[in-house]
């Protein structure tokens, strides 16, 4: 559920603050409010068919790059690397993986098993990849104690894909980092069995895309694999276990692993390519440098051409995802530089940066949290804007991150003397790991996304099951940017106040 509150007490406040004389200076470095035509305008470039979608690595990237750092230098922005040969963009070391061949065969007591191999999809790491042995089945893969249950080393392993929830004990791994410690304890190959309720034919089309990592968290087991239910069935029965029996049994956090007398003999082929994609970072210099900094981030990629040769449509446009972002982060960077040109500077320096590879597990905000060109702990507040082309004009402004970092009350009271409403929920939370922010949160810089978009949970639900990561996600008349141009605006209010020394000024981390 929704809840709209307007606090009325902060919203006399903003009356007054509206009807106090503006003297003229100010007025000059107060532009008008932000439209959705200037929003409109850089989203039709963006998400263009000559952008290719975005997708890191690719032409699509280059022109992308360009036209955010040539942007940003005509507002008067300058490069907020410290990298002097390559102002501008801080690259970002990737590793992306394709699989294109796969074979799979089994033998139980000495026969060949029949195993339906439209029902498993392997990934390699090398370009071939080939691994021979007995599964063992370890669940959840973890004890109560959240440390491994079993001897991995040189095994094929067999892992349910659900989180566990062993009575009593605390929070465990989840299926990304069990899979890791996997391969960390050296797993030959690393099989889970496909999510309950997941589409077989979605998870086969996701992975048959391929994977991209850090070059700098490059690890993992020789061959990873999903297994569709009936094959971890078929699996079980060879070995003479009931499925039922086995996985009711590891729920608990007292089982033990069960190695299974059938021979999986697995071989994938993969087209693996290092290569080098790059987050964006311009800075508007502020008056007091060493006050510290305010950075606001979007990620600019998207998935590229993401159809085949016989689709009418092979572009994943990526308008609403992230075009619309980075729409807001060029036009913010547009009136914040306007002011500080007539003579009103901030005193905090201003960070916009366009992170890479989001879209395929937050990597440039991930790396960029690992090499970041300021010092963390002088990062003040992070501003991550994504999806923003959701809501109509006049939307309450929900906030991924509340209750998070004692910043709730004061984006608050910046959206309530912006004649906003204010969604005081904590629904949008459900987000939190699924953007940007979370690479900075996660090392402890206060992040927050705010905006309409994530208010209306029906709307927001209503784009992500239809156009979102498919190539209908594309500009049109109809794309709603009343709520764009709003978040725009209020993220021209939100940094204003947070790189102001007298209007924000936290205690300095480690007091
Ligand atoms: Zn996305």
């Amino acid at each position: 559920m929704i809840t709209c509150i307007r606090r009325r007490a902060l919203s006399v406040l903003a009356l007054v603050a509206v009807a106090s004389p503006v003297p003229a200076a100010m007025a000059e470095a107060r532009p008008a409010p932000i439209s959705e035509s200037e929003v409109r305008s850089h989203i039709a470039v963006l998400a263009s068919d000559e952008f290719e979608g975005r997708a890191p690595g690719t032409a699509g990237e280059t022109r992308t790059l360009d036209y955010l750092a040539k942007t940003w230098a005509s507002y008067g922005l300058v490069s907020g690397t410290n990298d002097t040969t390559r102002p501008w963009f801080q690259p970002v070391p990737l590793v992306e993986r394709k699989p294109y061949g796969q074979a799979v065969s089994a033998v139980a007591r000495g026969k060949a098993l029949a195993l339906k191999e439209d029902g498993v999809v392997l990934a390699g790491r090398n370009p071939t990849d080939r691994v021979t042995g007995e599964p063992v089945f370890v669940g959840f893969g973890v004890k109560a104690d959240g440390t491994l249950n079993a001897d991995v080393q040189g095994r094929v392993v067999l892992m349910l894909s659900a989180e566990p929830k062993f009575a009593g004990a605390a929070k465990l791994p989840n299926l990304r980092d069990r899979q890791k410690m996997l391969a960390d304890a050296g797993a030959a190959a690393v099989l889970i069995t496909a999510p309950e309720g997941a589409s077989w034919g979605a998870l086969r089309a996701q992975l048959a895309n391929g994977s991209m990592r850090l070059a700098s968290d490059d690890k993992g087991a020789k061959i990873g694999g999903v297994l569709r239910g009936d094959v971890t069935q078929a699996l079980m029965r060879a070995a003479r276990l009931s499925p039922d029996d086995a996985i009711a049994s590891a729920q608990d956090a007292a089982f033990a692993p069960i190695t299974l007398p059938v021979t999986l003999d697995l071989a994938t082929s993969t087209q693996v390519r290092a290569f080098a994609s790059h987050n964006v970072i311009g800075k508007l210099p502020g008056a007091r440098p060493g006050s510290g900094a305010v950075i606001v981030l979007g990620h600019w990629d998207h998935f590229g051409i993401c159809r085949s040769e016989e689709a009418e449509d092979r572009i994943c446009n990526g308008a609403v995802d992230n075009a619309s972002g980075m729409a807001v982060l060029l036009t913010v960077a547009e009136r914040l530089a306007r002011s500080a040109g007539a003579g009103a500077p901030l005193d905090r320096d201003v960070y916009f940066m366009g992170t890479t590879a989001e879209e395929r597990g937050l990597l440039g905000a991930y790396h960029f949290a690992d090499n970041p060109v300021v010092p963390l702990d002088q990062i003040l507040v992070a501003l991550n804007i994504d999806t923003v082309a959701i809501a109509p004009k006049g939307a309450p402004v929900a906030l991924v991150g509340r209750g998070e970092n004692g910043l709730d009350e004061i984006v608050d009271q910046v959206a309530i003397a912006a004649g906003r409403t204010v969604d005081s929920d904590t629904e949008a939370n459900a987000f939190i790991r699924r953007q940007d922010g979370w690479a900075l949160a996660a090392k402890g810089v206060k992040s927050i996304m705010a905006g309409g978009s994530f208010a209306d949970m029906a709307l927001l639900q209503a784009f992500l099951t239809t156009v979102y990561h498919q190539p209908d996600d594309e500009l049109t008349d109809a794309t709603p940017l009343g709520g764009a141009a709003d978040d725009a605006n209020l993220h021209v209010d939100l940094v204003r106040h947070f790189a102001d020394e007298a209007k924000y000024n936290p205690a300095p981390t480690g007091d």
